[in-house]
């Protein structure tokens, strides 16, 4: 064909021939949750084989996935099996085995993002050191062992007092808040003592909370996702908006941080940046998470390239794709069970009968096999030509005029 701008002779070199798609390169992903689950979607538009590594058998990933190992990907053995079988290792949980994934490195298995990285990141306290260590602004925080240290942090910071655990936590099921010293006991027994390895955040007296996606592509290409704004209700994120109302200096300020933030961090991939912004403008971090998000669900049906392709690309090698939006305006509002067993699947089910119906409105559901309080069953993104508009259509998916939105 003439018209074609494939040049011919490129085509005639070995490498291309090996290649016979987008890429041959097999992702391993440590996780299959929901976040698994939409890497697996993203990448059979591409013929990407994804291959989950799950201790669940019927997780979310895998009906999705190319193969899926089960077993745990907080075990050494399995992880080192795992990996025998994919040409790059990447998470979609940042509660993994990071002493093996070094391991691997050092062996010279490809790992993005980098192991060191999630070292870091799965330490909330770690984390918070090397982000100050950085410049990057964020709440006073310390470290706690016992009532005298958590009492004189109180001091310090005044009250409320926000205690966290170091590890292991997501969901805000690892958060704690003290509104008193005689609160402190309680919130610590809550999150199962001083033993489990705590520390304290100063209350960030935010006006907004806001987020902000990083990709990295392996040749150090970085594309921003615009800033989008989340509310959290139970320190569970609810409701994302794209693009967050906020001036462009706040926009550009956010970005800044955000982007500041995973240039201190190794490897390729999306990096979801966590942010409150105060009532005098500043912008301080909350934390980061090394892998797609939930403020990025958005992403599928109002941006070009999804957060989840964005991932694929980036750890594979490929070039990064934009970023941007492509509609004026998204709301994704969050599914979580609101109740145990059988009950909570109907109230489930009657809301995605009448998001379907919904102009705009998309609906991913990702197949749990339990319905618990609280947990993430589901969402529905919404998009449209304005955010009023978005919102009054969530309003009446959810009957609830009165929902607070900001
Ligand atoms: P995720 O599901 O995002 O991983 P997580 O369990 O890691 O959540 P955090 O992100 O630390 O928890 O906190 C959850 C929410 O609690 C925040 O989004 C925010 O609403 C609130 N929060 C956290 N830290 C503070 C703080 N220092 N001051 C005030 N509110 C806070
Ligand atoms: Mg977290
Ligand atoms: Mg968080």
């Amino acid at each position: 064909c003439q018209s074609s701008s494939i040049n011919h002779e490129d085509l005639s070199r070995k490498d291309e021939f090996l290649v016979h798609g987008v890429s041959d390169t097999i992702v391993g992903v440590l996780g299959g949750g929901q976040l698994g689950r939409m890497l697996c979607q993203a990448a059979s538009q591409m013929a990407i084989k994804v291959v989950i590594l799950d201790p669940l058998e019927s997780c979310p990933a895998s009906a999705l996935c190319y193969q899926h190992v089960v077993g745990s990907f907080d075990d050494s053995a399995t992880v080192q099996n795992f990996a025998k079988r994919c040409g790059v290792l990447t998470v979609e949980i940042e509660h993994v085995d990071v002493a093996t994934l070094e391991k691997l490195e050092q062996q010279g298995v490809d790992c993005h993002p980098k192991a060191s990285t999630i070292r870091i990141i799965q330490d909330k306290y770690l984390q918070k050191a090397h982000f100050s260590k950085h410049g990057i602004p964020l709440p006073d925080f310390v470290e706690i062992d016992n009532f005298d240290s958590a009492k004189r942090a109180g001091d310090l910071f005044g009250y409320p007092l926000m205690i966290k655990s170091k590890r292991l936590a997501y969901d805000g099921r690892g958060n704690a808040v003290a509104n008193n010293e005689e609160e402190i006991s309680s919130s610590v027994a809550a999150l199962g003592g001083y033993g489990r390895g705590l520390y304290v955040e100063k209350w960030a007296p935010f006006v907004k909370e806001l987020a902000v996606i990083v990709a990295r592509g392996r040749d150090n290409s970085i594309s921003c996702y615009p800033v989008v704004e989340t509310i959290h209700s139970d320190n569970i994120c609810h409701i994302v908006k794209a693009p967050a109302d906020v001036p462009w200096k706040i926009r550009n300020l956010a970005t800044d941080v955000a982007k500041k933030a995973v240039k201190s961090l190794d490897g390729a991939g999306v990096f979801a940046v966590e942010l409150f912004l105060t009532k005098d403008d500043q912008i301080l971090l909350n934390e980061v998470a090394p892998r797609p998000h939930n403020s990025g669900h958005h992403t599928i049906e109002s941006c070009f390239t999804s957060q989840y392709e964005q991932h694929l690309r980036a750890v594979i090698g490929l070039p990064l794709g934009d970023s941007s939006m492509k509609t004026p305006a998204a709301i994704m509002y969050n599914i979580l069970g609101e109740e145990e067993g059988e009950l909570g699947f109907n109230l489930a089910h009657q809301l995605i009968k009448k998001a379907l119906n919904i102009s705009g409105a998309s609906v991913h559901w990702y197949d749990k096999p339990e319905m618990r309080k609280q947990r993430k069953m589901g969402h529905v993104t919404i998009v449209g030509s304005s955010m009023g508009m978005v919102e009054a259509q969530l309003k009446s998916l959810l009957g609830k005029e009165e929902l607070r939105l900001e």
